[in-house]
């Protein structure tokens, strides 16, 4: 043990620097003590370091807010504007109430940031509650309802399945859903206040509720209010916050309600916003409009077929182009302010975008994800302004932009009454935003952190082959016989 020691020290060349025997016993003693204290001063700061490591690894929902908030105050905005959050506000301490205190949450939205961080951390909790408590509600509104639950529109949504109806009677029938849905809705809500029948509520009280302090109004269309009695609430649009109208053009295929469910639920988040579902085709779908009823978001479907030249050709198509006019023209009828966008159906979009676009005055521009071999498509920008676009494909347009990445206000495109969309491949975006002149590259509004954040993608859904038939013979008298009123075939 001793030599083992006589020989550790040795080693640690503790003695190496004198030649006094005795002297040379106290500078060990010394040196060691050194030694051990730099030891223990070296663990104390490892500690410290791993400690200070394992403490940052740890969520902490308040840290999270504020780095979003460092990185663009639209971010918190978003969520707090969003219906879904203003509802967690309130279910905390109402979630035993009657649905009406959701309604309180629309209309008054006075920008007021004190639920943020409070709803920040709920958000699972509350999504999970939402799915469990709407069960029922759900089952209510589904295609394949009982009689027991659902006994008049569903019976009657069912023949406007078999055979589809022409536009204004597959959408009564589909209207004459809503209604019942949102009347028994109340009721749930009262017995049991689940709370997704409380977000069905909250879409239909949030117009009731706004119409007070409105100055722009969205009337229905004539289908809606043809049959005397009203079957679908009236978007009512409110001044506050500007009202937002999504233009979105839709089409006949296996994926379709897929894209619209996604979209819709995405626009749920979003308040004072009117969809302007626009289908390629010449009649309504009853399984569209079911599906829009579904979702809530308040909305308009309407049918704006391609001119048959287009379909026809070889070439590449001019796709959703006669939607989106539609949707032009219904704004030039029904809308006086708040800001318009054009949401493909299959795109996707983070709301603060939306939240965003509402206070543009003229036309706003931002990047989009997704769009050609550059991976993105934007706007460049230089100490502050806009001097030129990167896309992967320019093609002599002088804005050379995605669908997804700009908007426009209403009331800019009211004074420029000629303003449309090109019916030419590749060049729609470049033609409409040209109709819009005189714009100064100046006047381009720049959105989502100037330009330094993606908030939307140009994404595609891979597409699927049609539904083969169902052999109805063998799977006769099953559920197969309701599932297959639901596919979408070409
Ligand atoms: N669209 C349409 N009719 C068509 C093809 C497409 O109305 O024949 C719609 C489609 O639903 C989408 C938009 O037009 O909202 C753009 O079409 P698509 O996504 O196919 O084009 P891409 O994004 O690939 O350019
Ligand atoms: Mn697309």
């Amino acid at each position: 043990m001793k030599g083992n020691y006589i020989n550790l020290s040795t080693h640690s060349g503790i003695n190496g620097a004198s030649g006094n025997g005795n002297g040379n016993g106290k500078m060990s003693l010394g040196k060691s003590i050194k030694m051990y204290l730099t030891i223990f001063i070296a663990t104390t700061c490892i500690y410290m370091v791993l400690y200070q490591y394992h403490i940052s690894r740890e969520p902490f929902a308040a840290a999270e807010v504020v780095k979003h908030q460092e990185k663009s105050s639209s971010y918190i905005a978003s969520y707090l504007w969003s219906p879904i959050s203003l509802l967690m506000a309130n279910s905390s301490s109402n979630i035993n109430t009657k649905s009406t205190t959701t309604s309180t949450t629309i209309a008054p939205i006075t920008r007021t940031t004190t639920t943020t961080t409070t709803t920040a951390g709920t958000v699972g909790s509350v999504g999970q509650k939402v799915g469990g408590a709407s069960s029922a509600s759900i089952r209510m509104v589904s295609l394949a309802a009982t009689e027991a639950t659902f006994i008049s529109s569903s019976s009657e949504l069912r023949s406007g399945l078999g055979s589809e109806s022409g536009s204004v009677g597959g959408y009564q029938k589909t209207a004459t859903t809503k209604t019942s849905t949102t009347t028994r809705t109340t009721t749930t809500t009262t017995a049991t206040a689940g709370v997704l029948a409380t977000t069905i509520k909250l879409t239909t009280t949030t117009k009731a509720k706004t119409s007070a302090k409105t100055s722009a109004v969205a009337t229905p269309t004539a289908s809606h209010s043809e049959n005397g009695q009203k079957t679908r609430p009236t978007f009512v649009a409110a001044s506050e916050p500007p009202p937002l109208y999504i233009i979105t053009p839709t089409y006949r295929r296996p994926e379709q309600l897929a894209e619209l469910t996604r979209l819709g639920y995405t626009l749920k988040h979003v308040v004072n916003l009117l969809w302007l579902v626009i289908e390629d085709a010449n009649k309504t779908n009853p399984l569209v409009a079911h599906t829009l009823d579904r979702i809530g978001v308040p909305y308009e479907y309407m049918v704006a077929p391609m001119p048959e030249k287009y379909k026809q050709t070889k070439r590449a198509k001019p796709r959703g182009v006669s939607n989106r006019n539609r949707g032009l023209e219904y704004l030039r009828h029904n809308a006086t302010e708040g800001v318009l966008y054009f949401a493909d159906d299959d795109n996707t979009y983070d709301i603060s975008i939306f939240e965003q676009m509402r206070y543009i005055t003229k036309v706003a521009m931002w990047p989009v994800g997704l769009v050609t071999k550059t991976g993105v498509s934007s706007p460049i920008i230089q100490g502050g302004k806009l001097v030129g676009f990167y896309d992967g494909w320019i093609g002599g347009r002088r804005y050379p932009v995605d669908m997804a990445g700009f908007a426009v206000s209403v009331k800019f495109l009211k004074e420029r009454p000629k303003a449309q969309m090109p019916f030419k491949p590749g060049y729609e975006e470049d033609g409409f935003l040209r109709s819009l002149a005189p714009l100064d590259n100046k006047e381009i509004e720049l959105l989502a952190d100037e330009c330094r954040d993606i908030l939307t993608w140009h994404t595609q859904t891979k597409k699927n082959a049609p539904a083969q038939a169902l052999n109805r013979t063998r799977y006769k008298n099953t559920n197969l016989e309701y599932i297959d009123k639901l596919l979408v075939r070409p």
